[in-house]
């Protein structure tokens, strides 16, 4: 098997005169953390798109675990937090995630395996509707998890939430880098990627402008990412 988890060879995407990812070649190492760190716009959502195969390079190539983008992965080797879960709001979460396991081919014991992974066991049947944004990622998390995929992708996992939403998706996410998950997520804040990644990928205007550790990149970045302090 590759002994990474996911590439992309000079990967780009045009929207008509827009080039919404320029050339990018990025690598993620099986068992590390990447931070795909980059301002809003600068291409991560779409970069990420392509590496799952939901959208089609305008031109280049990404692949997971040597897989070519776009080809449907087996079982086990990649979940992905990408846009909001479809979840259903009047479903409790634990509900909902019987749905999709129903639908995906799992039982009620991988279920309450991923409940217990991101620690919504004992919310597991109250109502989706009823969650904090924090559990409601974390829910999307424990969808991503199931069937103990090799790789997850997490597409700004920590947006939009609470100080106390943030604090718990970055320990989940660091406790599941622990236990050998490898992880790609993105991100606009370079203080929470220097905090749970150990390497990262900057992009800015759909160019990688570097990929290096994080210890490397440290006080060397010059792009205008918000620097928010970390609870
Ligand atoms: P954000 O954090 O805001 O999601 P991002 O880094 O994920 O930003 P993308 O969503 O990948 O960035 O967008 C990169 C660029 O491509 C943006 O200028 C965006 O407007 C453009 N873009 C993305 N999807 C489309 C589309 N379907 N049609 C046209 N332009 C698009």
């Amino acid at each position: 098997m590759s002994e990474n988890a996911a590439t992309t060879r000079q990967l780009t995407k045009r929207y008509g005169d827009r080039v919404a990812v320029d050339a990018v070649s990025m690598t993620v190492r099986r068992g590390e953390v990447y931070g795909f760190l980059g301002p809003n716009g600068a291409g991560k959502t779409t970069t990420l798109r392509m590496l799952l195969g939901l959208v089609r390079p305008t031109s280049g190539a990404a692949s997971i675990l040597g897989r070519p983008a776009g080809r449907p992965h087996p079982p086990g080797t990649v979940g992905a937090l990408i846009e909001g879960p479809g979840f259903f709001p009047y479903l409790s979460g634990r509900a909902n995630l019987r749905t999709l396991a129903r639908h995906r081919g799992f039982g009620d014991a991988e279920v309450e395996r991923v409940l217990d992974r991101v620690d919504l066991t004992e919310r597991g049947d109250d109502r989706f509707k009823g969650y904090s944004l924090g559990m409601k990622q974390r829910l999307g998390v424990a969808a991503a998890l199931m069937g103990d995929p090799e790789l997850i992708v997490l597409d700004e996992p920590t947006n939009g939430l609470d100080p106390a939403g943030m604090a718990d998706m970055r320990a989940l996410i660091v406790d599941l880098s622990r236990d050998g998950q490898t992880v790609l997520l993105s991100s606009h804040l370079l203080a929470e990627v220097q905090q749970i990644c150990d390497r990262v990928g900057v992009i800015n205007d759909g160019r990688l402008l570097r990929e290096s550790t994080v210890a490397e990149m440290r006080g060397g970045v010059s792009l205008r990412v918000r620097a928010t302090p970390v609870e």
